[in-house]
């Protein structure tokens, strides 16, 4: 486990952005943290560092569940804060995205439950004073510490 402060959310894109660059199909990325603790705009840095233009700006799929965005791959973004239990996530179809061809980065991926895939990176962001956050990582999976190593290495 390894973390990493950022000082402002241009920061935590930046981070996220460094991601998206190393990201790849089948990456699977769980992002765990309270509303407002930057989830979504380290989204927004990952489909920037993907080439997902700014014509298509990224903003959180709170009330679809699940918002797609092309760049040199798809990038399936979900936002699970609406979600109740892990018996309804079974029944929405998701591990087809999760198997899929694009990266998938979920906010609120703790309410996966079973159907959290056992080979993901977390991420998660804790408020650390006004716009400083705390983001704590933990790798399950050879490729995950991959991306976690790499993510440091460019970022010290
Ligand atoms: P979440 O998706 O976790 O609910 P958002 O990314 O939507 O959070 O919102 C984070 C809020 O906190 C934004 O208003 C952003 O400007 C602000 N903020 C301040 N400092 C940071 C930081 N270091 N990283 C990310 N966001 C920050
Ligand atoms: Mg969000």
């Amino acid at each position: 486990m390894t973390e990493l402060v950022t000082l402002s959310a241009e920061d935590t894109h930046a981070l996220g952005a460094a991601l998206g660059q190393m990201l790849v199909a089948g990456d699977f990325i769980a992002l765990i943290g309270d509303l407002g603790a930057g989830k979504t705009h380290f989204v927004k840095g990952v489909a920037a560092g993907l080439g997902v233009t700014d014509d298509d700006p990224v903003t959180s799929p709170t009330y679809t569940l699940l918002n797609i965005y092309t760049g040199r791959i798809h990038l399936y973004h979900f936002d699970l804060y609406r979600l109740s239990g892990a018996e309804q996530v079974d029944d929405l179809g998701f591990a087809e995205y999760f198997s899929g061809d694009g990266v998938c980065l979920v906010e609120w991926a703790e309410r996966l439950g079973d159907i959290l895939p056992s080979e993901h990176l977390s991420i998660s962001f804790f408020h650390s004073g006004d716009d400083r956050r705390r983001l704590v990582f933990s790798a399950a999976g050879v490729r995950a510490e991959m991306l976690m190593r790499d993510l440091l290495a460019v970022c010290q």
